[in-house]
C-alpha cells in the first residue's frame, strides 16, 4: 500500500505550480492552506476560501500560496492552472457532472474570473474509473448524449470513457489539446494505488489539490 503518495503532472510542474493527485490514504493534513467544499455532483464553480459546508464541485483561487482541492473515488479530478499564473482550479466530475458539462462550466467561469483565454490554461486529468471498468446503463447514456464516448457492452449497457468525454468538452471550450494531460490510471483496476467506489463501495476518497505559487519576495525583504 502506498501511504499518501501524490502523482504529479509534468506540464503543471514546469509552470512551478505545486499540486498532486492523491493515491490511497492521501490526506489533507499533507496540504497547507487547503480549501475543500461539499461535493454534490453539480456544476458550481466557487472562489476559495470557502466554508466546508458550501456546496461546490469546482473551486478556484487567485491568491498566492492558497490551495484548492477535490476528493474522488472513481470520479474525474481535474486540476487547472493559468499558464500566466493568475489562478488555479480543482474540479470534480463524475458521470453526472460530466454529463452536465462541469469542465466547460469551470473553464468559462475561470477564464471570466481571471481575465484569461482558454488556450492559456493547462489541464491535468487525474486517476478515475476507465472505460475498461465503467459499465453504465441506458439512463446514463441518455444523459451523456455522446455515443463517441460510449462503447457497446452487455445488452442494454455501455462502457463509458470519462476521460474522452471531459477532453472533448475542454477542447470545445477552447483549451488546446496539447495542454490537456492525463495523469494516473484506472482507479478500479489498481486497488493497491487507488480508492474505487464501484469496487470497494466504501466512503474512502483520494485527495487532489493545486496551489498558486507564493508571491514574489519583495525587494529587501
Ligand atoms: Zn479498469
Amino acid at each position: 500500500m502506498s501511504d499518501g503518495v501524490f502523482e504529479r503532472c509534468p506540464a503543471l510542474s514546469e509552470l512551478g505550480i505545486e499540486h498532486g493527485f492523491g493515491e490511497i490514504d492521501s490526506d489533507r493534513a499533507q496540504v497547507a492552506s487547503l480549501s475543500l467544499a461539499r461535493q454534490v455532483h453539480g456544476t458550481a464553480l466557487v472562489e476559495a476560501p470557502v466554508l466546508e459546508e458550501v456546496e461546490a464541485d469546482a473551486l478556484y483561487t487567485a491568491e498566492p500560496g492558497a490551495a484548492v482541492g477535490v476528493r474522488t473515488a472513481d470520479c474525474v479530478p481535474l486540476l487547472i492552472a493559468d499558464g500566466g499564473l493568475r489562478g488555479v482550479a480543482a474540479v470534480h466530475a463524475g458521470w453526472r457532472g460530466s454529463a452536465a458539462r462541469m469542465a466547460e462550466t469551470a473553464v468559462a467561469g475561470l477564464c471570466s474570473a481571471l481575465h484569461v483565454m482558454p488556450d492559456a490554461l493547462v489541464v491535468a486529468i487525474g486517476p478515475h474509473i476507465g472505460p475498461c471498468c465503467y459499465e453504465v446503463d441506458e439512463p446514463v447514456r441518455q444523459a451523456v448524449r455522446d455515443d463517441r464516448v460510449l462503447a457497446p457492452g452487455r445488452p442494454g449497457h455501455y462502457q463509458l470513457d470519462l476521460f474522452e468525454l471531459n477532453r472533448r468538452q475542454l477542447v470545445r471550450s477552447g483549451v488546446s489539446g496539447d495542454r490537456i494531460q492525463r495523469v494516473g490510471e484506472c482507479t478500479h483496476c489498481h486497488p493497491d494505488r487507488y480508492a474505487s467506489y464501484r469496487r470497494d463501495g466504501s466512503g474512502r476518497r483520494m485527495l487532489h489539490w493545486i496551489r498558486m505559487p507564493p508571491g514574489p519576495v519583495a525587494p529587501g525583504a
